[in-house]
């Protein structure tokens, strides 16, 4: 029974690193590598060569890819599973699932990274149980994933929540970096906003830093502006920046404080606690999620 049973991977794409991973239907890693991303041709090389390299024990039945981005994810594209347009150099068009698919002879399924850390979190994190959710990571960059109504994101191309507009606090000066609004969401709070804002690398600043509190004040002012569009049942918050745990519930309380009772859920006037957190898999949900995202394909 053991020796027949299927095994699934997972490929986490980064912009800096790829993690790869192979495991079992209950979320168990068996084995697991990572590298770094380099030119599409040699990285993809990478990550096939590593699934070819599995001897068992279980078959494994297919492959998960959470992908950095934009990606295409129009069902019968021709250019369905590539990258399209991203500023990384090299990257522009990459034919990134067709590449694994055609070396492993396996179905691949693709979604952006964090509607796959999304499905990690549904499965076996902090989004069991729930249809509609938002999984926002806060990271080098910004970006949202989840569900709603039990299917993840996806329409026109994908959501670009990092990209969302942000109203700017009164006083505040800070030009923005984003190369394409300067001041939206990633912008003002991604943690190259932090560093270019302070001056220093965002892990540096103490947990009592005068960062700490706009960064929750605007990253409220977004979650806000999610709430009143997507009416998540949960907002989970991932990604290097919210290692910051005082950040949690500073945001909580701005949350609470713009809707002002608007939003009538006990979720928010009575458990906001629960409503807003970090994610139960940390920083696995990447991995994770791309393997269930494989089991999905299988
Ligand atoms: P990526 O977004 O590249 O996949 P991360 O989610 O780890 O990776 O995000 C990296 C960003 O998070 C960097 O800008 C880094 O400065 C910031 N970061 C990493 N660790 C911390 C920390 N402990 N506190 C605050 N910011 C952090
Ligand atoms: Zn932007």
């Amino acid at each position: 029974m053991e020796s027949t049973s299927q095994v699934y991977g997972g490929i986490e794409g980064g912009g800096t690193k790829f993690v790869c991973a192979i495991g079992d239907a209950e979320g168990r890693i068996l084995t697991e590598t990572s590298f770094p991303t380099t030119t599409p041709g040699e990285t993809l090389r990478r990550a096939a060569a590593f699934f070819q390299g599995w001897s068992g024990p279980g078959r494994l039945a297919a492959v998960g890819f959470g992908s950095f981005g934009p990606v295409d994810l129009r069902p019968g594209s021709p250019t369905y599973g590539y990258i399209t347009s991203t500023p990384k150099p090299g990257w522009q068009n990459a034919a990134c699932a067709p590449a694994i698919e055609e070396a492993l002879g396996l179905p691949v399924a693709f979604d952006t990274d964090v509607n796959a850390a999304a499905l990690g979190e549904h499965r076996w994190g902090a989004a069991r149980g729930l249809d509609t959710f938002l999984y926002l990571t806060i990271g080098t960059g910004i970006g949202g994933g989840g569900m709603v109504r039990g299917q993840r994101f996806r329409g026109l191309v994908h959501p670009e929540m990092g990209h969302a507009p942000l109203p700017r606090l009164a006083g505040d000066a800070f030009a923005g970096v984003c190369p394409y609004h300067g001041d939206c969401l990633e912008g003002m709070a991604s943690g190259p906003a932090l560093e270019a804002r302070w001056g220093a690398p965002a892990g540096s600043l103490p947990p009592e830093h005068e960062a700490w509190d706009l960064e929750a004040r605007y990253l409220a002012l977004a979650l806000a502006g999610f709430v009143c569009t997507l009416s998540p049942q949960r907002i989970i918050l991932g990604g290097g920046v919210m290692h910051q745990q005082q950040l949690f519930p500073r945001i909580r309380e701005e949350l609470r404080r713009w809707l002002n009772g608007y939003v009538q859920s006990e979720a928010i006037l009575e458990r906001i606690d629960d409503y807003v957190t970090p994610p139960a898999l940390g920083d696995r949900a990447g991995v994770l999620g791309s393997i269930a995202l494989g089991m999905e394909a299988a």
